[in-house]
């Protein structure tokens, strides 16, 4: 079965574990070596057994960690052209066979699993999202750093079982909020952020085509919180008939805490 752990998620650090069988990934290493290290040591996964990093998009949050797992660890990274472009000269001198190119809405291989990036909508040069399958054609989706839900989107998270779904913001709490006009424009703007109302809408459409598992994930500090980002999207799946616990899990993903360890059963 797919495994899926979070080791951290918010505008503070991402990082994303999926492994199966002998099978281990991280997508984005956005905290530091040691916390994610740490992070994947309470699940019991040795940071050695990993097989390289999948890379979202270039904004801190998502590669801080990257240069330094990848020279201590002999770490391939994954990323497409424009990506890896915009994170060279952040992330410090990576050995040649690491810098690994992907395209996005292409399928790869990487020991048991299949892993396809698909384009998203955030204000980053080429963002994606992934789907990770195991050979059972078990499939988790992780989508964060999402302005809307575009067709590309909605296509490759349908049919996962579980999903990583963006929960920032709350709107009210954003316009309130001390954020500047223009930063309250970008976060709302297609190529910002998910609000939880928009997250929990989607999840209605997820859980009616097969979703278990959603995990609200990349929590804004300042505009939203746990609870609240939670209530919101279970107001709006009770009101669609869907009943928490007994139809499907609901989670939210701590900023600076590994979850526990999902387990995806076909
Ligand atoms: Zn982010
Ligand atoms: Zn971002």
């Amino acid at each position: 079965m797919l495994k899926y752990c979070s080791v951290g998620s918010g505008s503070s650090g991402n990082c994303h574990y999926v492994g199966y069988k002998d099978t281990n990934i991280l997508i984005d290493a956005g905290l530091s070596g040691k916390k994610i290290t740490n992070g994947l040591n309470d699940i019991d996964i040795d940071i050695k057994k990993v097989m390289g990093i999948f890379i979202t998009h270039e904004h801190i949050d998502h590669i801080k960690g990257v240069g330094v797992l990848s020279r201590r660890y002999d770490l391939p990274i994954f990323a497409n052209f424009k990506t890896w472009s915009a994170i060279k000269d952040k992330i410090g001198n990576i050995k040649e066979e690491n810098i690994l190119i992907f395209e996005n809405d292409n399928m790869y291989e990487i020991g048991d699993i299949a892993i396809k990036p698909f384009s998203i909508n955030h204000d980053a040069i080429d963002p994606v999202g992934f789907s990770v399958y195991s050979h059972n054609d078990e499939k988790i989706s992780i989508a964060t750093d999402i302005g809307h839900i575009s067709d590309n989107i909605r296509n490759n998270l349908l049919g996962s079982k579980l999903v990583v779904l963006e929960s920032n913001y709350d709107k009210e709490m954003l316009l309130m909020g001390s954020y500047t006009y223009a930063l309250k424009k970008r976060v709302m703007s297609n190529i910002g952020h998910l609000s939880n109302e928009e997250a929990a809408k989607f999840s209605v459409e997820l859980i009616k085509n097969g979703t278990e598992d959603i995990l609200l994930a990349h929590l804004s500090r300042e505009n939203n919180f746990p609870a609240l980002a939670y209530e919101t999207s279970n107001h709006i799946l009770t009101e669609n008939g869907i009943k928490i616990n007994k139809d499907i899990k609901l989670n939210v993903l701590k900023r600076d805490d590994t979850s526990n360890l999902f387990k995806v059963k076909k």
